[in-house]
């Protein structure tokens, strides 16, 4: 049985960090901060198993209420409010992103378990700089004119003229494992557009969400522009779903929540996007940079403890250069120290919980199961905490459930090929589209193979890199749009079209 590398630093949180929890957690609706009416949420510290705040959820008429604020908000100050102004708000929200990152990341430590070095990049390097982009989009949102080809009446000029109009209130459901990033991506761009926002939190790491709606009162955002609610998604994200109140859904989590919004959706037929679960293909092949392939290929499924949607999860190694990556992945994976996130030495901080801790070691327990070979493999790391050290699988085959289903936990399938015909057959041989990498130094297979591989975004030599203006989203049961760049933005923005008489032609 392997032996993981552990941190065994356990600091304490900061002064600023214990404040913030001390402190009330509340929900903000209407521009109010409003004690929650619904049942109580135990926040657990995953590294810990301690629980860190008491959170009352907001009740289905506390959840009305928002919605009616923030229906008021865009038919009043919020709705009038010009692009310059919206831009200017974003901006000053992004300076207090970066100015607070240290308290926001270290709460999306205590909260969710990621190592603290992590949470601050996801503060600074995407919540941050996706507000400050979608700040500069704010300002150019115009339709087009034109004159039609073929008019209602032939005798008739006509001009036709589009606007770009906010699409309306938007309920936004994020998940646990990287909230700022995750809320940043549906409040920038909606609040951009013009929208208004009704945010749910996720219950296992809701607290980052108290503190954007804490900034966007410190930058004057009016009453009902952002409302926040916390809840359980049974309860409070099925209600966002089904209501009538609500235009459009903007959801980020499993592909099985997802199906479920998109049914409750149908009432008053609100738009939806999704960004759902994957099982990305990470493609070596024999004239790859393997000095940069083989730690990629570990980063690209270890990363935030395989917790992220776009994992590199199946990772599929020409047969020339197969046990020289495999041992090349299992040495660079011993040397992550596993840990609490708040100490500086720790590469993979627990997993979410004890439910999700025990549905990777059933994953593992099924590879085994089917035949695959625990090159690296887990063993017990004394807790408190949900820890978990990296599993390496080879004598993976495409079919197996260990290479179809998404663990989200740090479990890599190494998956040997002999040609590319065959693995772009395989790496496309999942219900999932989100993400995927090739590897070579030949440009016409890189660009070949990038081109077949069904995703959202392929990287060439690169896996998961993003940027705001990278248009980010999954094929097939990935999802449903894209966020990011402008595209993100088209999605908080319906089109008018006013065709206009302009009298007898000449
Ligand atoms: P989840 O689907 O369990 O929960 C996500 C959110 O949905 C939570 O806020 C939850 O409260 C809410 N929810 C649950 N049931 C609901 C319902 N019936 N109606 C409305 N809302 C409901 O997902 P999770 O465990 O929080 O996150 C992990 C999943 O998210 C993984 O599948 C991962 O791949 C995916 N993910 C995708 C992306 C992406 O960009 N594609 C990014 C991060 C995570």
């Amino acid at each position: 049985m392997t032996q993981h590398l552990v941190s065994i630093r356990r600091p304490e949180p900061s002064e600023a960090a214990c404040r913030f929890l001390e402190g009330s957690h509340r929900l903000y609706i209407d521009g109010d901060w409003v004690e929650g009416e619904g049942r109580t949420i135990a926040v657990e510290n995953p590294a810990r198993e301690q629980c860190l705040a008491e959170i009352r959820a907001a009740s289905v008429a506390q959840l009305d209420q928002a919605v009616a604020a923030a229906r008021a908000a865009m038919a009043g100050h919020w709705g009038r409010t010009s692009g310059r102004d919206r831009g200017e708000m974003l901006q000053r929200f992004a300076t207090l992103l970066d100015a607070r990152a240290d308290l926001i990341g270290e709460v999306m430590t205590l909260d969710n378990g990621s190592p603290l070095a992590s949470s601050r990049m996801v503060v600074k390097f995407l919540a941050a700089e996706l507000f400050r982009y979608y700040a500069g989009w704010a300002t150019k949102i115009a339709g087009e004119s034109f004159t039609p080809t073929i008019g209602a009446r032939p005798d008739t000029d006509f001009l036709v003229a589009t606007i770009r109009e906010p699409i309306g209130v938007v309920g936004a459901i994020v998940p646990w494992n990287a909230p700022p990033g995750m809320i940043a991506l549906k409040l920038a761009p909606a609040l951009a557009a013009g929208c208004a926002v009704v945010l749910k939190t996720a219950e296992l790491a809701p607290l980052v969400g108290q503190i954007f709606a804490e900034l966007w009162e410190e930058v004057g955002g009016p009453p009902g522009s952002f409302n926040l609610v916390h809840g359980y998604g049974e309860d409070i994200g099925a209600a966002m779903a089904a209501h009538p109140g609500i235009d459009k859904i903007a959801f980020t989590g499993s592909t099985a929540v997802g199906r479920r919004i998109v049914e409750a959706a149908t009432g008053n037929l609100k738009k939806v996007s999704l960004e759902l679960g994957g099982k990305s293909p990470v493609v070596i092949f024999p004239d790859a940079d393997l000095a940069t392939a083989i730690p990629t290929a570990s980063m690209a499924c270890y990363l935030s403890t395989g917790q992220q949607c776009m994992a590199g999860s199946r990772l599929f190694v020409h047969r020339d250069i197969h046990d020289e990556v495999a041992e090349g992945v299992a040495a660079h994976a011993r040397t992550l120290k596993v840990g609490d996130g708040l100490a500086p030495d720790t590469v993979l901080g627990p997993v979410i919980s004890a439910r999700q801790k025990a549905r990777i070691l059933d994953y593992i327990a099924i590879a085994r199961d089917e035949g695959a070979h625990a090159l690296l493999d887990s063993a017990p790391i004394d807790g408190p905490g949900h820890f978990l050290g990296p599993v390496l699988f080879t004598q993976v085959t495409p079919g197996m459930r260990i290479e179809q289903e998404e663990v989200f936990g740090p479990v890599l399938s190494l998956i040997r090929f002999d040609d590319e015909e065959e693995v772009i057959a395989d790496a496309n041989g999942t219900p999932y589209g989100l993400s995927g990498s090739v590897w070579t130094r030949d440009i016409q297979r890189a660009l070949r193979v990038a081109k077949r591989i069904d995703s959202g975004q392929v990287g060439v030599n690169i896996h998961g890199a993003m940027s705001p203006e990278t248009p980010f989203g999954g094929n097939r049961l990935s999802g449903w749009g894209r966020e990011f760049g402008r595209e993100g933005l088209d999605g908080y923005l319906k089109t008018k079209a006013i065709s206009i008489n302009l009298g007898a032609k000449p």
